[in-house]
């Protein structure tokens, strides 16, 4: 099986550290808000990767953060006048169930940020000790990126490249433009624990470093996290890790999927071009959701459009009717079952490339789906299309079949809807859409006529 490693930049043997067993470190949420579908795509990409490998017979330890105290979560939890604390944990349980909604199988454990500040004092302490790091009169604490020769080569970066980008700030109280922050001293009215530099609270590339040793050891198989991670949060995880055990790597590979984009920017908070979680599971099922993500390689870009959904909608629908359609054929369809799980596993063995694994599923469908027409037993393919799906995340649950026998009735009445619009009945015609509403059926209204679609 090869991985890419962003460090290595190739593709490389997986071969983890201790024989059987994988140990896998993702950067967790910072819970201010609900989850957009950038998110989805990152934590369905590892999700999928660990189902992968529990089908390899590894066992898999998953570690996600919460970021759970952060400028961000400050600034809001003021704005809406309730306690940070309050705040990070509403967002958390929505993100949690944002997650089971796309069946994404939850973490080992989920360590907060707030509640391992003594595991970052000892780290942060050490690096001190080992000149790796110095507290500045503020009582901020700052890792010395000067001390450490090869800082920088995950991103590919030198200092001396940096610096030439870099401004020094009048009154910056660091050493080195590049030093960051590992400890930062508390502001008036922050939430803040005491440490021996004085009140403050950590930097989030530390709880990152003192999670990943605190619950994996000195040295991860898997790190993951999107292609933003990169620089400098990842570069900085290896930075404080290295310093403060002497152990390298810190991380065997480390994975970053691509951004997820909205045509053509960056999905991003500041953008304000979100789509939720709960949005896109409005329209659209987990299953569709994930089909979507996986139907490309995980470290390229993706971009989100409502026709690439609506594709991955009907293609997931095709799988599902494929894996449940009876037949009562009683000679067996003659398909070499092995074969097709060994281009499954060819594909996911080259750097978990999903296309080429959905492509596998498609092909199956179209067999079952012959083999039936055909009056055979198809049985065993379906057995083995939700077994490789389940392995991808998907349910393939069975269709709800009243529906489509009742989708030329909702056309009928999304013709008449349309009628008493055109003669301005807008009570009658909204009625029509309250009605299907409470039934499932949601109806959208586009530049190009309504729509339709059950809600999942
Ligand atoms: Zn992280």
């Amino acid at each position: 099986m090869k991985i890419y490693s962003t460090l290595t930049r190739t593709k490389e043997e997986f071969l983890p550290l201790k024989e059987g067993e994988v140990s896998m470190y993702v950067c967790g949420v910072t819970p201010y808000m609900d989850a957009h579908v950038g998110h989805a795509m990152s934590y369905i990409t590892f999700d999928v990767i660990r189902r992968y490998l529990e089908y390899k017979g590894y066992r898999v330890k998953y570690i996600q953060n919460v970021t759970d105290i952060d400028d961000k979560i400050i600034d809001r939890a003021l704005s809406q006048k309730i306690p940070a604390r309050e705040l990070a944990d509403k967002f958390f349980n929505s993100f949690t169930e944002d997650m089971a909604c796309l069946n994404i199988r939850p973490a080992d454990a989920f360590p907060r940020a707030t509640l391992e500040i003594p595991k970052m004092i000892e780290m942060i302490t050490s690096l001190i000790q080992k000149g790796h790091a110095y507290a500045a009169k503020s009582g901020s604490v700052y890792f010395r990126v000067r001390s450490m020769p090869d800082y920088g080569k995950l991103s590919g970066r030198n200092l001396e490249d940096m610096m030439a980008g870099a401004r020094i700030e009048p009154g910056d109280e660091k050493e080195h433009p590049m030093d960051f922050v590992m400890w930062k001293a508390a502001k008036p009215g922050e939430p803040s624990w005491p440490s021996p530099w004085g009140e403050g609270r950590p930097g989030w590339h530390m709880e990152c470093s003192a999670m990943a040793l605190g619950y994996l050891g000195e040295s991860v198989d898997i790190h993951g996290g999107g292609q933003d991670l990169i620089f400098p949060h990842h570069e900085n995880e290896i930075a404080q890790s290295e310093c403060a055990t002497g152990v390298k790597p810190f991380v065997r590979y480390w994975l970053h999927n691509g951004l997820l984009k909205l045509g053509e920017e960056k999905m991003s908070k500041s953008l304000g071009n979100l789509v939720t979680i709960k949005d896109a599971l409005k329209f659209y099922s987990s299953d569709a959701i994930r089909l979507f993500v996986i139907s490309s390689y995980y470290r390229n870009p993706l971009t989100y459009s409502l026709d690439a959904l609506d594709a991955s909608q009907k293609g997931a629908e095709r799988l599902s009717k494929a894996a449940h359609i009876e037949s009562n054929g009683q000679f067996p369809l003659e398909l070499d079952l092995g074969s097709v799980e060994d281009s499954f596993v060819a594909a996911m063995d080259d750097d978990f490339d999903t296309p080429k694994a959905v492509a596998t599923l498609f092909d199956l469908a179209r067999q079952i789906n012959t083999g039936r027409d055909s009056g055979l037993d198809i049985s065993r393919a379906q057995q083995l299309l939700l077994k490789l799906g389940s392995v991808l995340g998907l349910t393939l649950a069975e269709p709800d079949t009243g529906s489509a026998e009742a989708g030329p009735f909702i056309e009928l009445l999304l013709d008449i809807r349309k009628s008493l619009r055109q003669e301005k009945q807008f009570g009658l015609a909204d009625e029509i859409r309250n009605r299907l509403a409470s039934m499932g059926v949601v109806i959208e209204d586009k530049p190009e006529g309504a729509s339709w679609h059950l809600k999942r």
